[in-house]
């Protein structure tokens, strides 16, 4: 066989990006194993049958040929006017390419922002995806530490330090991994850093719909930002809608007539049937989104009430998204190490911190993803593993 690219071969360097414990959570559940699993961002629900509805009827309407490349105009409509409501920019439908998901969104906005070589900041805790597509179009990830004690919000000196040279910033809130919602001041500081490094920001806001204090503020929406952002939305999160691969990439109309190009030279679009179902659901509008985020949020609180009852763990209350980061530093185990040995001893299953950059090291993300009562039941486990490990320590 001759040899792959290099591009290719070296897209997660590290072996599996983190992934390693969520695989063997999933073999051992395969095997009969009665699992708990915390682990990836997929709801305990599926796709609302209403949405399925308008699917089966596009298609067997016909809609199963090939749809137009950049997106069906009716959805890219419906996207630009919710992107129009939420910044108080004016969208249309220029502005919107519909993507295979958010996940193709990103790297199609790292291609449209970064030439081979160049660097592309992006913000340490991550999801897990972001170094290798920042890789996977020839840019060097630079990763910028976001601390546990700053509740995971960005210093502008770290990214102003950070962006000398750099070409792109990815930025995430609400947050995967850390729940952190960025409050103006951090979204401000990101806006003088973008400007005076000339950088373009990448704004990844999958989670818009799950807010549990604050509120979410598009970073397009900032003055003077809308001409230097490329907004990534998508309906997995809002609409349990993973399985459909639906998403968006906005921004300025020049990009993405470069980006509905990049379209035609890659997925050749997204199938007509997916994007009628996506435009019935965000016809639902707010209530039905603030139905599918409703679960998450009551797990949060069944998560804080489950934290406050032991002395050992730490957290920073999830602002936002469907995750907490809890800091198991106190067991003196890395997060891989605690993951590995809940995983054994009492079948939970959770991501280490280290699968989301170095500066969640020592943390564990918790997936606020399970039905209320074996989420407590997950929770009580994970809880009694972390005692012992740390009467364990103390005893040693
Ligand atoms: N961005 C973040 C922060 C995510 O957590 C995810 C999925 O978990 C994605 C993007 C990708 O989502 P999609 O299913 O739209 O590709």
């Amino acid at each position: 066989m001759p040899n792959p690219s290099s591009r290719i071969a070296g897209l997660t360097p590290g072996g599996d990006d983190g992934w390693g414990l969520f695989y063997r959570a999933r073999a051992l559940k395969a095997a009969g194993e009665p699992v708990l699993e915390l682990t990836i961002g997929e709801h305990d629900i599926r796709t609302d049958p209403a949405i399925l509805d308008a699917m089966h009827a596009s298609a067997k309407g016909g809609h199963t040929g090939y749809a137009a490349i950049p997106g069906k105009p009716a959805l890219r409509r419906a996207v630009a006017e919710r992107l129009s409501a939420s910044s108080g920019v004016a969208h249309g439908i220029e502005n919107v390419l519909i993507t295979p998901g958010g996940q193709a969104a990103l790297f199609a906005a790292h291609h449209a922002a970064c030439d081979d070589g160049d660097v592309a900041l992006l913000i340490d805790p991550h999801y897990a995806t972001y170094p290798g597509t920042i890789r996977g179009v020839g840019a060097l990830p630079r990763p910028v530490a976001a601390r546990p004690e700053d509740g995971f919000q960005p210093r502008e000196a770290d990214l102003m330090a950070a962006g000398d040279g750099a070409r792109s910033l990815l930025i995430n809130s609400p947050n995967n991994p850390t729940g952190a919602v960025y409050s103006d001041e951090t979204l401000q500081a990101i806006a003088r850093v973008a400007e005076a490094r000339d950088l373009w920001v990448i704004s990844d806001e999958v989670y818009d719909t799950q807010v549990w204090e604050g509120r979410h503020q598009p970073f397009a929406g900032l003055p003077g930002m809308f001409g230097r952002t490329l907004t990534v939305g998508s309906l997995s999160k809002s609409y349990a809608m993973t399985g459909s691969r639906l998403g968006w990439v906005a921004g300025p109309a020049a990009i993405i007539g470069h980006l509905s190009n990049l379209a035609t030279h890659t997925t050749y679009g997204v199938p007509g049937f997916i994007q009628d179902a996506g435009l019935f659901a965000l016809q639902q509008g707010p209530v039905a989104e603030a139905a599918i985020a409703a679960p998450f949020l009551r797990r949060r609180d069944i998560f804080l009430e489950a934290l406050a009852k032991q002395q050992y763990l730490r957290a920073t209350p999830p602002a936002g998204a469907m995750y907490v980061m809890l800091d198991v530093r106190a067991t003196g185990l890395s997060g891989t190490a605690f993951g590995e040995a809940l995983l054994d001893e009492e079948n939970v299953a959770v991501m280490p911190g280290e699968s989301f950059g170095a500066a969640a090291a020592g943390h564990i993300r918790v997936a606020l993803t399970l039905p209320d009562e074996m989420f407590a039941e997950a929770l009580e486990r994970l809880f009694a593993f972390a005692a012992r490990a740390v009467d364990a320590r103390t005893t040693a």
